[in-house]
């Protein structure tokens, strides 16, 4: 987790220019640690930002993610979800209620996997699905 947390330094560090609409929505997935989509952000933004466009958004996250700002989940078949904590961690989508949920996790010793030569390891991913506490103990 980012302490502290600056948008407009949080930009620079990843070699973004910062604009209105690129520290508004860094600033939303900082506050928003729900791994919103990318029409959530949008529709989140609208109120203090009523010329954000959708293309924007997803121009936005596309840049991020480039700039590895941002981690994309693809966790959720339908929506990529996206996620400001880049750090080593892992997943859980509860199939009753479609919430993602934060695991810690150390991706190295779950993830052991043999390249040929030549490969590089951009990106891991653990994607774990069942149900979170509460519909699990609706179900009982
Ligand atoms: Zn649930
Ligand atoms: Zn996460």
């Amino acid at each position: 987790m980012i302490a502290d947390f600056n948008a407009y330094s949080y930009l620079l560090q990843h070699d973004i220019k910062p604009s209105v609409q690129r520290l508004a929505i860094v600033n939303y997935l900082y506050e928003h640690r729900t791994h919103p989509t990318a029409d959530e952000i949008y529709e989140g933004l609208l109120d203090e930002i009523p010329t954000l466009s959708k293309t924007t958004v997803y121009n936005t996250l596309n840049l991020f993610q480039q700039q590895a700002a941002v981690l994309a989940l693809t966790i959720d078949d339908k929506n990529v979800r996206f996620d400001i904590d880049t750090s080593d961690h892992a997943h859980f989508k509860c199939l009753n209620c479609g919430k993602v949920f934060d695991v810690p996790a150390v991706l190295n010793s779950v993830t052991s996997v043999t390249l040929e030569q030549g490969f590089l390891v951009t990106e891991k991913h653990l994607y774990l699905k069942g149900y979170c506490s509460s519909c699990n103990n609706l179900s009982k």
